[in-house]
């Protein structure tokens, strides 16, 4: 009798989804974990799922009710309330499942800068600007999936969080986008280090970001990483975790030497701190 249940306990442990989950926080800037009834999909693929056109994240789990997890990047612009998934069931036929997101407001920040040029670009700057936007924009899009696991992040950075994600900003008192990364203030010179395995997509020098660089982590989870001073590797490079991405710096829309960590899922940019490792 005890042998049985002891071999049970081996199998069913065999099955065990293997990876870890962001943090469920569905409001905006946040990410929801959503299950897909079983009834809804196959045994055999991974389901095709899609928020407001960006393919979403799909992780495998072992509920009795789920096979698989949809983890979505909520965006900071969406409104409270039912939200829709799209995707193909078994049967190939496009189904939706809703979803809601809860209210979240964020605080205020005001940052004086000298350079006016930062605050309001020249002409000359707004074409650059574009091109690096559009540049920043198609990995936040690229989709590639070797691998159906997903680990909890360490910080990349030793260093004070000096601005959290999500603040409403206002740059010499005229309102920009929210903050839409965690700022960790560091001495010029701090290494940063990967925090979880990944591939160099894109390295750059940026108008407002300065020194960048792009990590994809499969599945539609990209980070990015700011302000650096030196970069120390190139498109195309296989990181593990804490592998050496350069140090931190103060080039770009700066005020002082800090890393701005950015985290998207879904070409979305969602709250850094939901993906992090508390252990
Ligand atoms: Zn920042």
């Amino acid at each position: 009798m005890l042998f049985t249940s002891w071999l049970f306990l081996l199998a069913s442990s065999g099955v065990e989804a293997k990876t870890d989950f962001p943090q469920h926080s569905p409001v905006p800037g946040g990410v929801a974990l959503v299950s897909i009834p079983r009834s809804l999909t196959s045994d055999a693929s991974v389901p095709k799922v899609y928020f407001e056109k960006n393919r979403v994240m799909v992780l495998p789990t072992n509920e009795p009710e789920a096979q698989w997890i949809a983890v979505i990047g909520i965006p900071l612009s969406a409104k409270p309330g039912p939200q829709q998934l799209q995707f193909m069931d078994a049967d190939a036929k496009e189904n939706t499942l809703v979803f809601e997101v809860k209210p979240k407001t964020y605080e205020e920040q005001r940052i004086q800068l000298n350079n006016k040029r930062q605050v309001n670009p020249l002409k000359q700057d707004l074409e650059r600007i574009q091109r690096e936007q559009s540049e920043m924009v198609s990995a936040f899009k690229s989709w590639h999936s070797t691998s159906l696991e997903f680990s909890r992040f360490e910080l990349p950075t030793k260093g004070e969080i000096s601005s959290p994600f999500g603040l409403r900003r206002f740059f010499n008192d005229q309102p920009r986008n929210p903050h839409s990364g965690l700022d960790i203030a560091a001495p010029e010179g701090t290494p940063i280090y990967a925090p979880a395995s990944g591939q160099v997509m894109t390295t750059g020098n940026y108008f407002f970001n300065g020194n960048t660089v792009l990590i994809n982590h499969n599945n539609g989870l990209v980070t990015m990483y700011c302000h650096m001073h030196d970069i120390n590797v190139a498109p195309g490079d296989s990181l593990e975790k804490g592998a050496l991405l350069g140090f931190v710096g103060k080039t770009g829309r700066a005020t002082g030497a800090h890393l701005h960590w950015s985290v998207s899922l879904n070409n979305t940019r969602v709250d850094p701190v939901l993906l992090l490792d508390h252990k």
